[in-house]
């Protein structure tokens, strides 16, 4: 899956860089295409002023006249050569016959009976292209001394131009290939970079589903076993069948509990949690916990000391009651009987500091960092028989963030646990 949006985020960085180049590259290449031909025009349109002047066109029907002789052709180099070197120009009747070619160039491959009858009725441009070299030609009709319409073909060889728009279209193709590579390069291992996170959230999202799933198939299991014990002896009363009952409702319980902590943190997930937030005094939210929890310290034969002292905060009042519920709750499940567990709140600095120490079996450094995961379970087979969710402490990490706090973990092995919390105070 990764692997399909990784390859298509590629494929868009190396298509859109494609298009960027391609459009940068034709621009360049047509703009200088412009130039280049703007500068031969212009050199052809110059020459043909100046071969259009009286004496200038007189030397050039005289170069195509049969009985010229040497010293008129001197003349003939000194009138024509206004006109620059690189500009040629031949004189032909309508069918394309030559009737003078001062310059001497080659121009045997030249059709210059289609430029004629192209330009019968005033100025043209034409090309020619021949085996080895290309033209541009004006192509002027003008009236010979003698009365005869001739044509006047002012030309320029487009070698030079075309050699330098090859070499260009060579280079931006090289460089444009060359780019694309390298950008389909880097954009794959950027891809791959920006694909991470999105990939942690679903592997996350997918254990998360699968834990939970699996997490509610145990007492769906049970439940259902006893139901069909109770519906194989329906004449029997329902305190014969205790047991079952008692199972059935332990079962009911811990599926609550389970379904209520999934949906408080899908809900955080989504960030749908509306706190309700007021400044109270925290040591008497927590003195009211500690009454409730006193019950159960006695069942459990743990020593339970509240140490609190008054320090104001700004909070949810039942998602801070929730968030010690479940660190004293662990204490008490973990710790044996005989053990202290004690609850405690003081100032810090700017903070408000509550902490749940106990002295139970305390937590290996190896779990340290992960009982703050959702089902992370230290000692999964005994949380699990205590009726733990392995969700508590997922939550209680989520209030003390939403309270722009912190919660940490000091604890050893043999010599108990203590969870602090720490959030800003108010005031
Ligand atoms: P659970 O519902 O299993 O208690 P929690 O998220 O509250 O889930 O706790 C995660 C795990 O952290 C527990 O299963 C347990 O292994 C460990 N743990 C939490 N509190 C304590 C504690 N006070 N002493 C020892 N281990 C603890």
């Amino acid at each position: 899956m990764f692997w399909r949006a990784r390859l298509k985020l590629t494929a868009s960085y190396a298509a859109a860089l494609a298009l960027i180049l391609l459009v940068l590259g034709g621009s360049a290449y047509f703009v200088v295409r412009r130039d280049l031909d703007d500068e031969i025009e212009r050199s052809i349109l110059v020459a043909r002023a100046d071969l259009l002047t009286e004496p200038a066109l007189s030397a050039v029907q005289l170069g195509g006249r049969r009985d010229h002789n040497e010293e008129e052709e001197l003349e003939l180099e000194h009138v024509l050569g206004a006109v620059p070197t690189d500009v040629f120009f031949v004189l032909t009747n309508a069918s394309g016959a030559i009737l003078s070619n001062p310059r001497r160039v080659d121009i045997e491959h030249i059709d210059f009976g289609r430029l004629a009858s192209g330009a019968s009725r005033g100025d043209t441009w034409g090309e020619t292209s021949g085996e080895h070299t290309n033209h541009r030609f004006l192509t002027v009709p003008v009236t010979l001394d003698w009365g005869e319409v001739a044509y006047l073909h002012v030309g320029r060889s487009l070698d030079a131009r075309n050699n330098q728009l090859d070499t260009l279209r060579q280079t931006l193709l090289a460089g444009g290939l060359g780019g694309i590579l390298l950008s389909a390069a880097g954009g794959f291992v950027l891809a791959g970079r920006a694909l991470v996170p999105i990939r942690r959230s679903v592997d996350t999202q997918r254990r998360f589903l699968s834990d939970a799933s699996h997490e509610l198939r145990t007492p769906v299991t049970t439940i259902r076993a006893n139901n069909e014990l109770l519906l194989r002896h329906p004449e029997q009363t329902i305190e014969q069948n205790l047991p079952q009952l008692e199972a059935i409702a332990a079962e009911t319980g811990q599926m609550a509990a389970l379904v209520n902590d999934l949906l408080t943190l899908a809900r955080a997930d989504e960030g749908r949690v509306e706190l309700l937030k007021e400044q109270f005094d925290l040591s008497d939210l927590l003195a009211g916990v500690g009454r409730d929890m006193e019950a159960l310290a006695e069942l459990r034969g743990v020593d339970f000391m509240i140490d609190l002292r008054e320090v104001q905060v700004r909070g949810d009042r039942t998602r801070l009651r929730q968030l010690a519920v479940i660190l004293l709750d662990n204490a008490m499940k973990f710790t044996p009987a005989g053990g202290r567990v004690t609850l405690r709140c003081t100032r810090s600095g700017r903070r408000a500091e509550l902490s749940v120490s106990d002295t139970g079996p305390g937590i290996g450094r190896e779990h340290q960092g992960r009982v703050f995961d959702r089902f992370y379970r230290a000692d999964a087979g005994r949380a699990r028989s205590e009726g733990g969710t392995g969700l508590g402490l997922a939550i209680a990490r989520w209030i003390a963030e939403v309270h722009g706090g912190r919660i940490g973990l000091d604890s050893a092995p043999g010599k108990g646990s203590t969870f602090t919390v720490r959030i800003p105070a108010a005031g």
